[in-house]
């Protein structure tokens, strides 16, 4: 198919297809952690970046644009790897038309090659296989193609279609060829977008300056266009200002191409989908790509050492839980951001928590669990869902804001029961579960305190902080 898309290429150099309706096809990089995923894109923009704008990109908006030497256009979501694309796809949004799927050609096949595999796989996603850090003496092609190979990964010329190239982000050897490679890919796969139809895009990334809340979406249909009102889950926002993916101000972004919100009130869950309709919210939090995930019930991710282990735990499951995912593997840092967004509790069966996830999974505020017997664990579910009507231990209100060091202190009140600083904590916003945290400390004026009891107020630094606001309920959660 390389050779065939890159003839095509030659003969369509002024591009007679349909070009008004094909968009600029978005394109997520994933691999193992040191593939060189940062360094390909680094060196794709360094190619690419038209004189006029080199050096006038300062600021990452979460995703770019690029040109080709034949002028096609690609969208890049700049945040690679598969942890990142889980977190984006984590709310039900689609994420990107094409993937780089980035091998080390010294090093191979590794844990995250195969996740971002299993990834590709579940969303049937067109791929390009890229193998990176080509000008190492140590790079071995045949031997990293044998390997992917026996992952199930059928090459074009080798009995499959999947298009591989060789680069180094060092050298630039190959990157060219990888962006006409993409933009033909994208022709073939005919990925368009419909300028006509109702907005579509999703949130890439979120922050705020002295401007206000500046928001980074990808557009995938219709317009988004200055002055016009947009959703995204619960929020209505009217976009005052629109900047480009160079920070240009502009009125609008076609299809396919990113750009910049001012205008939000508060900052939207990256990953959220923008829409020029409504949203019903239940409905987009429930669309999830791996299982079928409940709000209200007890939402499980489950990990096992053996397939044999895994059938034997979730026929003996309870009603009442939702497996969310469930896999023979270690467990990985997508399980943990999935399971923050469906709000799960993560249980492993015979299988250790690594050590690097423990601090992310508490960061993320993600329980974990680990069982080495299976009635053990049985148990445990059991207990879980007997504790669960009455686990609520008291209600709080968000009623002042202030700093304090680096941090921000929550000023509150509570409304029912009381607040113990050794519970887990749940921000709700208009009935809506925002996460979930831990008291870092909690204080009574000055007094460092353990319990606040009804009608008493208090300040409290959340770890990991949350983006709360006055007026969000916190509540109080034994566990
Ligand atoms: P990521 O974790 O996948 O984003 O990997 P990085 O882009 O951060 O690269 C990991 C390491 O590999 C860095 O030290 C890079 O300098 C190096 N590296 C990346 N691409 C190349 C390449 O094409 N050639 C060589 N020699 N080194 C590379």
């Amino acid at each position: 198919m390389k050779q065939r898309l890159l003839k095509q290429s030659q003969s369509e150099q002024k591009g007679t297809i349909l070009l008004e309706t094909f968009r600029p096809p978005i394109v997520s990089v994933l691999g193992h952690v040191d593939h060189g995923k940062t360094s390909l894109l680094d060196a794709i923009r360094k190619t690419n970046v038209a004189q006029k704008e080199a050096g006038g990109i300062t600021q990452s908006i979460g995703a770019s644009v690029i040109t080709t030497k034949e002028g096609k256009k690609i969208t890049f979501v700049d945040t690679p790897g598969h942890a990142a694309f889980s977190k984006l796809r984590s709310r039900g949004a689609k994420v990107s038309d094409i993937v780089l799927l980035v091998v080390a050609a010294d090093d191979g096949v590794k844990p995250q090659t195969k996740e971002s595999l299993a990834i590709i796989k579940a969303e049937k996603l067109p791929f390009i296989v890229v193998f990176t850090k080509n000008d190492l003496p140590t790079a071995n092609l045949e031997k990293v193609k044998g390997e992917l190979e026996k992952e199930g990964v059928a090459f074009e010329g080798r009995g499959g279609d999947v298009i591989a190239v060789s680069v180094s982000a060092k050298t630039g050897q190959g990157i060219e060829e990888l962006t006409q490679l993409i933009s033909l890919l994208a022709e073939i796969r005919e990925i368009k977008g419909d300028p006509s139809s109702q907005l579509e895009g999703i949130i890439v990334e979120a922050n705020k300056d002295k401007r206000g809340i500046l928001v980074s979406v990808i557009v995938y249909n219709g317009f988004l266009k200055r002055g016009m009102v947009i959703y995204s889950a619960s929020l209505q926002v009217k976009v005052k200002s629109l900047f480009d993916a160079n920070g240009i101000p502009v009125n609008e972004i076609i299809p396919g191409e990113p750009g910049r919100i001012l205008g939000f009130s508060q900052i939207p869950v990256v990953g959220s989908k923008i829409t020029s309709t409504k949203q019903d919210t239940k409905e987009e939090l429930s669309q999830k790509h791996v299982g079928q995930g409940q709000l209200d019930g007890i939402n499980i991710i489950l990990k096992t050492k053996t397939a044999g282990s895994l059938e034997a735990v979730l026929e003996n499951i309870p009603k009442g839980f939702y497996i969310v995912s469930s896999g023979v593997s270690e467990l990985n840092e997508s399980d943990i951001l999935l399971a923050k967004s469906l709000n799960a509790k993560v249980f492993l069966f015979g299988l250790k928590i690594p050590n690097s996830i423990k601090s992310i999974a508490s960061k993320e505020g993600v329980e974990i669990e680990a069982y080495q017997i299976i009635y053990e664990l049985i148990e445990r579910l059991q207990t879980i869902l007997e504790s669960g009507k009455k686990k609520i231990v008291g209600k709080a209100e968000v009623i002042a804001t202030f700093p304090f060091e680096n941090k921000i202190v929550a000023g509150c009140r509570v409304l029912e029961g009381k607040i113990r600083k050794n519970d887990r904590l749940v921000l709700i916003r208009n009935d809506q579960e925002l996460g979930i945290t831990k008291a870092l400390s909690i204080r009574k004026g000055k007094d460092k305190v353990n319990e606040i009891k009804v009608g008493e107020e208090f300040g409290v630094i959340f770890d990991p902080q949350l983006d709360f606001r006055i007026g969000d309920v916190i509540l109080s959660v034994d566990h």
